[in-house]
This record gives structure tokens, sequence and C-alpha cells, in this order.
């Protein structure tokens, strides 16, 4: 069974001194060490005193987004080398608000995660459907589109090494989640698009994590499902005990589905 992941995407919230304060919480209340990945993503601004704060712990810093070249005459872009001296393990790409909010192309986003592969970190690919595109019988058609076009050229070494993120767009910040089993089944999908486009070997391996409205009561239920893999959390990463909660119920959630897989 893959370990869980949890992620915090912290969107644009939050000033040093908060993300500061947040970062703290998160790192004292997981002293302890959990059978799960962490990472959380602050701001840019907020990307170093987070990135000193967790340094030496287990808990990974992640960027909400980047350019997809090195270096260049980009103004106001932040390129993948710039996030990996700071420290960064993850940087989501193709978030939902992103591709809305500010036009990213499937194209785009593919060079994005060719960008973050090239550095050696781990692109969290984020893909999903609206409500109107669920409504029509278009989730799996999107999700696939999104998917196949968002790995195009990327070998399965590449893929081995990425996250996915389930993150129907219907779901995000509206308190609605999906149910484990839409997601699960969603999750079963893109997994059998990734088994087609590398290996079945890699597709097992791979880290599909649900990201839409987690809460710390809906976590242990949808992570008791064998196909889902960790959460993408966004308004519940802001506090910590909430954030926390998630990854102990997530925890929890693993040991129990284990157990019911020896019986
Ligand atoms: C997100 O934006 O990635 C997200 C999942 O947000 P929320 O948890 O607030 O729905």
């Amino acid at each position: 069974m893959r370990t869980p992941l949890i992620i915090g995407n912290w969107k644009m919230n939050g000033t040093q001194a908060e993300a500061r304060a947040l970062a703290t919480g998160v790192r004292d209340a997981l002293k302890r060490k959990v059978a799960a990945g962490v990472a959380v993503c602050p701001p840019f601004t907020a990307l170093p005193a987070v990135a000193e704060i967790l340094a030496g712990t287990a808990i990974g810093v992640g960027a909400q987004n980047c350019h997809h070249e090195a270096s260049g005459a980009h103004t106001g872009e932040i390129s993948v080398p710039m996030l990996k001296e700071l420290g960064c393990r993850y940087v989501l790409v193709g978030h939902s608000e992103r591709r809305k909010e500010m036009g990213e192309t499937d194209e785009l986003i593919n060079r994005k995660v060719q960008a973050v592969l090239a550095q050696a970190l781990i692109p969290v690919l984020c893909v999903g459907e609206t409500a109107e595109e669920r409504n029509q019988g278009l989730t799996f058609t999107t999700v696939e589109g999104q998917l196949r076009a968002g790995l195009a050229g990327i070998a399965s070494d590449g893929i081995a090494r990425l996250v996915l993120a389930y993150e129907p767009v219907w779901a995000i910040g509206t308190g609605v989640n999906a149910t484990p089993a839409q997601a699960a089944e969603v999750h079963g999908y893109l997994r059998g698009i990734v088994s087609e486009l590398s290996t079945k070997e890699t597709a097992q391996g791979l880290s599909i994590v649900y990201g839409g409205s987690v809460k710390g009561d809906n976590a242990q239920s949808l992570l008791a499902e064998p196909e889902i893999d960790g959460a993408l959390v966004g308004g519940a990463s802001l506090k910590a005990a909430d954030f926390v909660a998630i990854v102990k119920n997530a925890v929890a959630a693993r040991g129990v589905a284990r157990e019911g897989r020896s019986r």
C-alpha cells in the first residue's frame, strides 16, 4: 500500500509572520513521526521563512506554481531552479484556479511538469472536471484529456516521480467534497491511463491524491479507499489544528484499511 501524502495549499494567504506561525504550529503538532508524507505550499513570499522553520523535519515544502523556463525575460515569474534553491520539494502544476484565472492551457502545464522534473523536484499535476462537465457525463473525458496532455512526452521514469491530484472543480472551496466512491472511481480511471502511458508497476506506485473540501471529518472515509493516496488541502490547511487532524485521520484510515485487507 502507498504511504499517504497530505499536502496543504495555502493559496494567496499569509504574510510572512502568519506563515511562520502556521508552519510552527504544524511542525510542533507533528513532532512525533507519522506514517504519512506531509508538505505545505505557502505563497512564494513566505517560502524562505517556512523552509527555515521546517528545516530538519520530515515536513516538505512546495510551491504553488512555477514558470516553465529556467531563467530569462519573464517579468514577475519564478523558475524551478529558484524554488529548488529555497528547499522546495514539490511544485503544484495545473491547479484549476490557475487554469481558470490565468488561462493556463494543457500545453503550458505540460511544459511546467517537464521543467519541474528537469530539476528533480516533484510536480503535483492537478486535474479535475467542472460541475457542468460532470453533469454532462464528461468527467472521464475531461480528466483523461488533462492527464494525457499534461504527461505528453514524459517517459515512464518521469511519470514515476510525480504525484497526481484529482481535484473536481465543483468540490474546491465549496464544502461539498466528492464522495469516497466518486473520487476512488476517478482515481482508478486515472491509474489505468497512467498504466497505459508507462507501465503497470509505475501506475501502481504512483500517488494519486484527492483535493476538494477535505476536512478532518471526511479525511478518514476518503483515505479508507485504497485508491485515494492522500489529500491536497486548501482551506483546512490554514489552521494548524485542522491540517494536523487531517494528517492524523488519514494515517488512522490507512491503518484500518490495512487491517481490513489482512483479514
Ligand atoms: C485546493 O484548492 O487545492 C483545495 C482542495 O481547496 P479546498 O480544500 O479549500 O477545497
